[in-house]
């Protein structure tokens, strides 16, 4: 008889709150449930939005936390392939349908049921334990450090799986639109995979930066001589931007065959030139984080270069200053929780 203990967490109690201690009574362990003691969370834009209830699917008390690294501290009784003790994480992607074409693929970020997100309609790492279905729990490589892990499980995979989609070749040209909590490790991705990289940014002082995460190249967005210089080069322009940015100058940088393709979740429209789509065979995607086969392969790829994202790290209860500084965009480049 495995018994309940309330969690210890931080919630907002109505939309907009700030988060305060809270403790809840946690559903019993299933039997194909994990229980982790949470270690490490990354703070991702999107906890923010879930407060804020900006998509109007947050419920409320809310803990949010959805980039979370724990220690397993127990396993339902038909879990195999973990053991009490390993380190996990947990991302976005909390439960899927497991038997349509696309989770058999490994895709449950496209699931045809829809997945359920980690925190939407239920609690998040944001807590001292957490308890998810053992298949969305991802071992973490002995080769990446907690902290490092964590933002790999949201932002990470965010930008890992459009780049593994579209880079078809070695020397593929990729530019990174937005040097932030995303763009930083899309840069460190693409050139790992073996792109050559340009990093697009209104910042003309993220340069140095830009360059040290691997990009080759540098383009100031707001530079029109520069941008002129790059249109129809780029074999695909991942945007990990949430502003609305000129489209039409995303999409002229695009040489023929390229993609546009956004992982960043602007709300706007999208205004195109369709002769050019046509003629120079573009395409327009969007990427929404990414399924199970794309994330153990992620965390073995970050491992393997030892592709890490550039943390800050704030304790846990000083959550709500942590929020301010992420809406303030004074995060360089993600906050990470412990
Ligand atoms: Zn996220
Ligand atoms: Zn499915």
């Amino acid at each position: 008889m495995v018994q309940n203990t309330k969690f210890q967490a931080y919630a907002s109690l109505k939309v907009g709150e700030k988060l305060q201690q809270w403790e809840y009574e946690p559903a019993p362990l299933s039997r194909n449930d994990v229980e982790v003691e949470v270690t490490h969370n990354g703070l991702c834009h999107t906890d923010i939005h879930m407060r804020d209830n900006d998509w109007n699917v947050s419920k409320f008390p809310l803990v949010a936390g959805h980039e979370v690294v724990g220690n397993v501290t127990q396993l339902g009784e038909e879990v195999t392939g973990l053991q009490i003790g390993d380190r996990v994480g947990f991302g976005w992607i909390r439960n899927s349908c497991r038997v349509c074409d696309a989770c058999l693929r490994g895709e449950e970020n496209v699931c045809r049921q829809g997945y359920t997100g980690l925190i939407v309609g239920n609690h998040g790492g944001f807590a001292n334990k957490l308890r998810v279905s053992a298949d969305f729990a991802y071992k973490i490589p002995d080769g990446l450090d907690s902290a490092s892990a964590a933002p790999l499980l949201c932002a990470g995979i965010t930008v890992y799986s459009p780049l593994r989609t579209y880079i078809k070749y070695p020397g593929a040209k990729v530019g990174v639109v937005g040097i932030g909590g995303l763009g930083h490790l899309a840069i460190k991705f693409a050139r790992a995979m073996g792109a050559e990289v340009t990093a697009f940014s209104t910042s003309p002082d993220k340069e140095a930066e830009a360059k040290e995460f691997g990009a080759h190249h540098f383009c100031n967005w707001k530079n029109a001589e520069q941008i002129k210089e790059a249109s129809a080069t780029q074999d695909l322009l991942l945007s990990t931007v949430s502003s609305e940015i000129d489209w039409e100058q995303a999409f002229g940088l695009l040489a023929k065959n390229g993609v546009l393709c956004l992982a960043g979740l602007p709300v706007s429209i999208l205004n195109i030139p369709l002769l050019s789509l046509v003629f120079d065979q573009k395409a327009i995607a969007g990427s929404v984080v990414g399924g199970r086969r794309f994330m153990k392969e992620m965390l073995e790829f970050a491992a393997l270069h030892q592709i890490k994202p550039m943390i800050e790290t704030m304790p846990i209860s000083q959550i709500n200053e942590a929020m301010d500084k992420v809406v303030a965009n004074k995060a360089r480049y993600r906050i990470v929780l412990v």
